[in-house]
């Protein structure tokens, strides 16, 4: 039987992002071989609309480019993925890099001037809480899983 994965929707190419297109990784779409791969997008999850104003993490908050506080609908896409992962019990989650939502070792330092600083995502934070979490450049560790 596969392995279970769940997946940042946008990573499997489906237009989710924040300006409605998808980011497909042919890595790890390859992983359909081994694992289900189920696609979810946190913000999406979480009452936002694609396409959506970019947002980046400040602090303790999430605010999208024209300064308004968008943190309530990170958090919901965070706790309803979580939901999800609790229903289908996944093997690991492989999240996108570099979103407020998803990014697993880096997310943008706030300023929209596309500069990264070391963090994750809120959505990543919960979930790696009960799963091993992974992102698309990382899937060499998915042995150690
Ligand atoms: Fe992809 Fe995650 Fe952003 Fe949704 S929230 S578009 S799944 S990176």
């Amino acid at each position: 039987m596969k392995k279970i994965a769940l997946v940042s929707a946008c990573l499997l190419g489906v237009p989710t992002r924040y300006d409605g297109t998808g980011k497909q990784n042919a890595e790890v779409l390859a992983l359909s071989k081994e694992y289900l791969l189920i696609p979810f997008c946190p913000e999406q999850l979480g009452g936002l609309s694609t396409p959506r104003k970019p947002a980046e993490i400040v602090g303790e908050r999430v605010i999208n480019v024209d300064g308004e506080d968008v943190t309530e609908f990170f958090v919901r896409g965070a706790q309803v993925s979580l939901q999800i992962a609790e229903k289908i019990g996944p093997n690991v989650v492989i999240l996108k890099e570099g979103s407020p939502s998803c990014g697993v070792h880096f997310v943008y330092d706030g300023t929209f001037q596309g500069r990264k600083v070391e963090g994750q995502g809120l959505t990543a934070k919960l979930l790696r809480e009960k799963y091993p979490v992974l992102c698309e450049n990382d899937l060499e560790k998915l042995e150690q899983v």
